[in-house]
């Protein structure tokens, strides 16, 4: 069976991930075996009532056979998995979970999703891309026999229900080491020159370090159980890498398979078609120039025959923005972001350089063929006159030169520290 929980947490604390370890006690507890990685699944970054991160997990449960790998460590326990296993339907205390349910906060609203078979796939592409309703979903799982445990609206079980269809087709790991309760609300310490070191040992990891900011992207800012989190391609890697990060001491820790960094939130639209919460990729022509606005926002605007849509580089995505800047009218390139009602913009996650235009610039009047003196414009686009021998010459006689334009065809991405769980990093777009 597939037990998944979704949107338990809050801006203000703990962590939906935390959930696993009561959930792995109640699955071995009823006598059954984890099989497979349990999952955090990432869904629509664009839905307006979000909690935090927008992630559910899943942990998959039944008679496990085959290869047994270690999945974590809870206080002092080893936490193990099957690498495949025969889907059982058991009961599952809901309570020993709720209790870590932030109810209290208006906009968490749990859900818990158990079902024996595998939900249709459909639903997490609608989750992780659009916006689904609770009609829509519970019609599922009606006619999937699956249970459902609804706390105040339960919005949860929509979330619950997409991650459980997820196939995984495109992947990543993350290991997330878990603070005792005791310091769940207290400020924490993960050694900067540690994380570096870790960065530059390690081959599969990725994000964790902003080495322009200065930031330390594998320790989340918000206080919650999570200590730090470190993404990878492979998990034996991300386990030697967890040991070279010198942090506070953590009670736990956790291998999910993730959807994280695949840009499975990413669909392909002409530019006319963009609807509000959607994350696109759009191919255009830079048909307005970059302008900053206030605030450090870096807005300009593509077209293409559908239509013509604004894209921003706000403030926080730092030195992308100089990038954006170079853009000129005429550029092709291809933009990748999210969308929402308002503004109706896209908030860039990265760029593709197709093509810049040539941009020829006036560098000198043209020369009197005759006296060779320097002649002057006789206004914009109608030539150049001499004033002495009032000999007129056509607009191409001047000196032009191409504009250095700085940049080059190419991928260009927000930096880590403003890096969307969902989004690719381009180191990983040949993968
Ligand atoms: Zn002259």
């Amino acid at each position: 069976m597939y037990i998944a929980v979704d949107d338990t947490d809050s801006r203000s604390g703990m962590c939906t991930t935390y959930l696993v370890f009561p959930l792995i006690e109640e699955i071995e507890k009823s006598g059954l075996d984890v099989i497979g990685y349990p999952r955090l699944v990432r869904l629509n970054p664009n839905i307006p009532w979000k909690t935090r991160g927008n992630g559910a997990i899943v942990v998959r449960a039944g008679k496990g056979y085959g290869r047994k790998f270690k999945i974590g460590e809870y206080k002092g326990e080893e936490l193990w998995a099957y690498e495949k296993g025969k889907n059982i339907m058991a009961d599952i205390s809901i309570r020993s979970l709720s209790r870590y349910f932030i109810l209290e906060d208006e906009n968490t609203n749990p859900g818990v999703v158990i079902s024996l078979r595998k939900l249709p796939e459909s639903l997490y592409w609608k989750g992780v891309r659009y916006i689904l309703s609770m009609e829509y979903v519970e019609k599922i799982l009606d006619n999937y026999g699956a249970r459902i445990y609804k706390f105040k609206n339960g919005r949860g079980v929509i979330g619950a229900s997409a991650a459980i269809a997820w196939k995984a087709r495109r992947y990543t790991y993350e290991l997330l080491t878990y603070l005792p309760r005791d310091r769940w609300k207290k400020e924490r310490w993960v050694d900067e020159r540690s994380v570096i070191a870790m960065d530059k040992k390690t081959q599969s990891t990725f994000d964790n370090y902003d080495y322009r900011n200065k930031y330390v992207a594998i320790k989340p800012h918000a206080l919650t159980p999570v200590l730090f989190g470190i993404r990878g391609l492979d998990p034996e890697e991300l386990i030697r890498a967890k040991d070279m990060v010198k942090s506070d001491a953590y009670e736990g820790w956790i291998i999910f398979l993730t959807n994280q960094a695949t840009d499975d939130h990413i669909v392909r639209r002409r530019i006319g078609e963009v609807r509000p919460y959607e994350s696109v990729r759009l191919r255009g022509t830079v048909s307005k120039e970059p302008k900053v606005i206030e605030g450090g926002h870096v807005i300009f605007a593509i077209t293409d025959s559908s239509g013509e849509i604004q894209c921003a580089a706000y403030e926080p995505t730092k030195e992308f923005r100089e990038v954006i800047k170079k853009l000129h009218m005429g550029d092709d390139i291809e933009v990748y972001g999210g969308v929402r009602k308002e503004p109706f913009t896209v908030n860039l996650e990265k760029i593709r350089i197709l093509r810049l235009k040539k941009i020829k610039v006036k560098v000198e009047n043209p020369i009197c063929p005759k006296c060779g003196k320097r002649m002057k414009s006789i206004g914009r686009g109608k030539g150049y006159r001499c004033r002495r021998c009032g000999i007129k010459v056509g607009e191409d006689s001047a000196r032009y030169e191409y504009l250095d334009r700085e940049i080059s065809p190419g991928w260009y991405e927000v930096p880590v520290i403003a890096r969307r769980h969902l989004a690719r990093p381009i180191k990983l777009m040949e993968c």
